[in-house]
């Protein structure tokens, strides 16, 4: 095929496919051109999940009726005149392309006055064609509203998500703009119900309360200058300044995604600099929990490039190092008083393996009733076999015994058994396992008729759970535990948001949760597999799950749940387990359907043959 310039309508798209990845990037753009306006009340209106409808409405100055056509032109801004100011740019917007690209590839309405005006004018786009502009009354200001996004894109609407998880996503980038203009108000409709609203009193502290809960927002020491509101950012100060706050490390979570980085005001994701903030807490917390921070950088526009990128998502600083350093002191310096680290040292100590003398005891201490008699199956197996009958069945169907037909110890050599006495209504695709011992309070050492078998205590017991929850769950109903006095749970509107998103769902795996106003829920009851642990951590963990979550294909959202919760109420690496419960564990590993992995997909065991061992050993060949 010969070259041929693409026509312009082919070009916009491919070029808006850049910006506009998802609503929640339409969404990012709107909200940055109406912080650049200097609105100081924007309200978001997000209808399934962004793609029906979004629209962002602002008091900001508007655009003057004579440059509203101008606005849709790609490469059209107010914000550059020159390619100098490239070099120090001090508005969130520059590239002119944002609006354009919405437009093509969505229907667009576009109402605004601007301050010094009289009227206002009201505009149509549609899939980047002019459609009507008119002369209107409206308040000074800008809405823009943005309806079947992708509609002219096939290709783009098939790798949206569900309208919920689209809905996170646009809800989580106007949890940051909150974060990072705390002096401005934000709004967040979605599906007709108010899913956000920050106080725009200036107070970062106000939003963290708002998006975190009070409970978290207490366990916050500041970073930097104490908090009266953020300066414009200075083009004078050239050293980085970091401020804001960091949790201490009694507040921890299962991922990064509690840590917030903006630079200049602007939202910015960056692998380095988030490990900077995990390194000020190293020995401070236990490995795989990370930290919560909200750390605004400020830093001369001049030693930072944001042109890198069309959605503006990755920075580039001139010295990067300096950058690391600034927000690793300033986070070590907020902690260092509050938090010795010697004093957490004890956790760590805890976290790693308990001596042999506790160990002991445990083994010895076979009378104690098993955790794993959470729900009990119908049937013999329901009770852990007694530690005698138990090792009389085990012995008999020792299958991994050396080729001599005669043992010395003169018992006859076990005959192949279909099932074993002590269960006799498995039907299982294990073969029956005799549990030797536990290996690094981690793994069951067993041995199976082919060889040896170790068994992850930890993916093998969320099997289980598993297993027993989904029946549970297509036949009579989960089991739950209700509380005597329902809890009062306010999680902040990060977490209330996901709770409000996935009601159903919970409800569906044996969570009780009843709306109490605002971001309040009432928990009158949790899945009774989370046995002891206190209700407000199995919601809390549920959640922190539901946010960690990606999109598992195939599988029902019910599914995914209850992944979720036997992920956190299945016995941990590190717990110490006598014979009667290893046992126990294996005799329910056998009953279930799927055995050999989790419900993540991980393996729940090893096995080394026998013929792998012998040719270890050099016994053959
Ligand atoms: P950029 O933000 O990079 O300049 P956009 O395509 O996002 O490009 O917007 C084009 C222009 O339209 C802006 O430069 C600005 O002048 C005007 N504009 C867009 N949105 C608003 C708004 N909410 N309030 C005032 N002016 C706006
Ligand atoms: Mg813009």
């Amino acid at each position: 095929m010969p070259i041929r310039v693409l026509p312009p309508e082919i070009a916009s798209r491919i070029a808006a496919g850049e910006v506009v990845e998802r609503p929640a990037s339409a969404v990012k753009e709107l909200i940055e051109n109406s912080l650049d306006a200097a609105a100081d009340e924007i309200r978001i209106e997000v209808r399934e999940g962004g793609r029906r409808l979004l629209r962002v409405g602002d008091n900001g100055q508007g655009i003057p009726a004579a440059e509203v056509p101008l606005a849709f032109e790609r490469h059209a801004t107010s914000k550059l005149t020159s390619a100098d100011d490239l070099e120090h740019i001090g508005t969130l917007g520059f590239r002119g392309e944002a609006l354009a690209s919405i437009a093509s590839v969505a229907q667009v309405t576009l109402l605004t006055r601007h301050a010094d005006e009289a009227a206002g004018t009201l505009a149509r786009v549609d899939g980047g064609l002019w459609v009507a502009s008119e002369p209107k009354g409206a308040p000074a200001g800008t809405t823009v509203t943005v309806e079947n996004l992708f509609y002219n894109v096939p290709a783009r609407l098939k790798f949206l998500r569900q309208p919920a998880t689209e809905a996170a996503h646009i809800a989580a980038m106007v949890h940051r703009f909150a974060m990072a203009f705390p002096e401005r108000r934000f709004s967040l409709l979605s599906e007709g119900r108010l899913a956000f609203q920050s106080t725009g009193t200036g107070r970062l502290l106000d939003v963290l309360i708002k998006l975190l809960g009070l409970e978290a927002a207490r366990q916050l020491v500041p970073v930097g200058l104490e908090d009266v509101g953020i300066p414009e950012a200075s083009a004078a100060a050239a050293l980085p300044h970091v401020h804001g706050y960091v949790g201490l490390p009694s507040l921890h979570r299962s991922n990064r995604n509690q840590i917030f980085l903006f630079l200049n005001r602007r939202p910015i994701q960056d692998r380095t600099l988030a490990f900077a903030v995990t390194e000020a807490y190293r020995n401070r917390l236990m490995v795989g929990r990370y930290p919560v921070a909200v750390l605004l950088i400020e830093i001369d526009p001049a030693l930072v490039d944001v042109n890198v990128h069309p959605a503006k998502a990755e920075v580039r600083f001139r010295d990067e190092r300096a950058v690391f350093r600034a927000v690793q002191k300033a986070v070590h310096a907020a902690l260092v008083d509050i938090a010795p680290v010697a004093e957490l040292r004890h956790d760590r100590l805890q976290w790693q393996m308990p001596d042999w003398a506790d160990r002991r005891q445990a083994l010895l201490d076979a009378g104690r009733p098993s955790p794993f008699a959470l729900q009990p199956a119908p049937g013999p197996q329901a009770t852990p076999a007694g530690p005698a009958e138990a090792e009389a069945g085990e012995h008999a169907h020792s299958w991994f015994s050396p080729p001599e037909p005669a043992p010395a110890n003169g018992h006859p050599p076990a005959p192949p058994q279909p099932a074993s006495p002590a269960s006799p209504q498995v039907t299982s695709m294990l073969p029956i396992l005799r549990v030797v011992g536990q290996l690094g309070t981690m793994y069951i050492v067993a041995e199976g008729p082919d060889g040896m078998v170790l068994i992850d205590q930890h993916a093998a017991h969320e099997r289980i759970l598993f297993e027993q929850m989904m029946a549970a769950q297509a036949g009579l109903g989960v089991a739950q535990q209700t509380m005597l006095e329902p809890l009062v749970f306010e999680p902040g509107s990060l977490m209330a948001g996901l709770v409000a998103e996935n009601a159903e769902a919970l409800a569906a795996v044996g969570f009780a949760l009843e709306p109490f106003g605002g971001d309040s829920w009432l928990v009158r009851g949790v899945p009774a597999v989370f046995g002891a642990t206190d209700p407000r951590r199995a919601v809390e963990e549920t959640l922190e799950g539901i946010a960690d979550g990606r999109d598992v294909a195939g599988e029902t959202r019910e599914a995914a749940l209850v992944a979720i919760i036997c992920k956190r109420a299945a016995v941990k690496a590190g717990q110490v387990l006598s014979m009667p419960e290893m046992r126990h564990l294996l005799r329910q590993l056998e009953s279930c359907q799927s055995p050999g992995s989790c419900p993540h997909g991980r393996p729940t065991m090893l096995m080394l043959s026998a013929a792998q061992l012998e040719r270890e050993f050099g016994r053959h060949g």
